[in-house]
């Protein structure tokens, strides 16, 4: 450890004081159910099973989000649902685009007034949406602006289903079709696991959205008893393992769920992982200046995947507001500790995030609608006050 890391504190938490928002219920949507739900629902209400594909059909291949666009239903059947089941509870309230337009960031406000983070990203081989699965998240790592307030709540499969069917619009509107999913955005997919896997298998279904299981990618700061329940999954989704450290005592710094699971348990979990899957995973690691981007660490790293399937992404940090004493290192550094990996045989790649000038790191949009919301609120009290 570095002695820059030795003193690293703790960052305060930049807790945004929100006025109390009365508890509203959320209702199931469309976007909620899988088709076999929906048939049943269907059913249930007197209607044909095969009514369920068509919804499925207009909700996730032709991406409407209005009953009122699927003039293949009768128009009883259109008014039952759009009074019955919305298609979706999420409110897209702004975008904002960076990197030459080809990186897209979409707040969303919920029915109980919570803003949600998702980031569509094109590629020339490819378009990938960000998605979160909380809001907030309880793992709280150092230098991240979405654990910074602690976990609000968890995202629904319908609003995680939602800010893909958004973002594929999107998408579209620009001639290019969503070829990937990245649970990467607010929150720990882990803490939120059946909502999320239900997600998945909604939009991995063929008479929906169809997505290749290998297209999407769940990312997780390390809950070891959840690697081994995906292992176990139907679904051949992507693992990514944010690492960020090479030894205990700086990942717990980093990472806190690393006091409950240290890195011998992570790793030998990985391995089993790989074991019974045969998939490659992949580990990020967040590159902080001084912290945990030495030559020793590089080389630390190397000595622990040694011989595991993996892919290492290095992380140049984000800087966020959240926590102010952390830095991007140089990229000479950078460059330096890829080339450690690579020497080892550890295949690395340098990613930069997209969007930095859009606040485009985990949960710092979502920080600035909260502050914004907060400031609104307290502005209009002082106006009735
Ligand atoms: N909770 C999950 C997934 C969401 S975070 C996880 O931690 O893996 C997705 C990725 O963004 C993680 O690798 C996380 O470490 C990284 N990240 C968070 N804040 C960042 C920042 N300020 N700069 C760069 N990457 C960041
Ligand atoms: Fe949560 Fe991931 Fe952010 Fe850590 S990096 S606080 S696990 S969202």
């Amino acid at each position: 450890m570095t002695q820059a890391s030795q003193t690293m504190t703790t960052p305060t938490p930049l807790r945004t004081i929100r006025p109390r928002r009365p508890r509203q219920q959320r209702p199931t949507t469309l976007h909620d159910l899988t088709l076999a739900e929906l048939e049943q629902r269907l059913v249930a209400q007197g209607h044909q099973p095969y009514r369920a594909r068509q919804l499925f059909h207009w909700a996730y291949q032709q991406l409407a989000l209005d009953y009122h666009a699927m003039t293949v239903l009768p128009k009883a059947l259109r008014q039952h649902l759009a009074e019955t089941l919305p298609l979706t509870t999420l409110q897209l309230t702004r975008t904002v685009t960076s990197d030459d337009g080809e990186t897209e960031k979409l707040l969303f406000r919920t029915v109980d007034g919570e803003h949600v983070e998702t980031v569509l990203m094109c590629y020339p081989d490819r378009t990938t949406v960000c998605v979160s699965c909380q809001v907030g998240c309880a793992v709280g790592c150092a230098f991240c602006a979405t654990g910074m307030t602690g976990l609000i709540r968890n995202l629904s499969a319908g609003e995680i289903v939602s800010q893909v069917v958004y973002a594929a619009r999107l998408a579209r509107e620009r001639g290019r079709t969503l070829t990937n999913i990245v649970v990467m955005g607010m929150g720990e997919p882990f803490q939120n696991y059946d909502a999320t896997m239900k997600a998945i298998a909604i939009l991995h279904d063929p008479a929906g959205f169809g997505l290749g299981a290998r297209r999407i990618t769940l990312s997780t700061s390390g809950l070891v008893p959840f690697i081994d329940r995906l292992a176990e999954e139907p679904y051949q989704v992507k693992l990514a393992i944010s690492l960020h450290a090479p030894n205990d005592t700086l990942r717990s710094q980093l990472v806190p769920i690393n006091r409950r699971y240290p890195i011998a348990e992570l790793l030998a979990a990985c391995r089993r992982y790989v074991a019974k899957t045969g998939r490659r995973i992949s580990f990020e690691y967040v590159l902080i200046r001084d912290v945990n981007d030495q030559d020793h660490h590089a080389e630390a790293l190397a000595r622990l995947l040694h011989g595991l399937l993996c892919h290492v992404n290095l992380i140049p940090l984000n800087p966020t507001p959240a926590a102010p004493h952390l830095a991007r290192p140089t990229p000479d550094r950078i460059a330096r500790f890829a080339a450690i990996l690579h020497r080892h045989g550890i295949p690395a790649t340098v990613r930069y995030s997209r969007g930095v000038d859009i606040a485009a790191a985990c949960g710092q949009l979502r920080a600035q609608a909260d502050a914004e919301a907060a400031i609104a609120a307290t502005s209009s009290t002082d106006q009735h006050a």
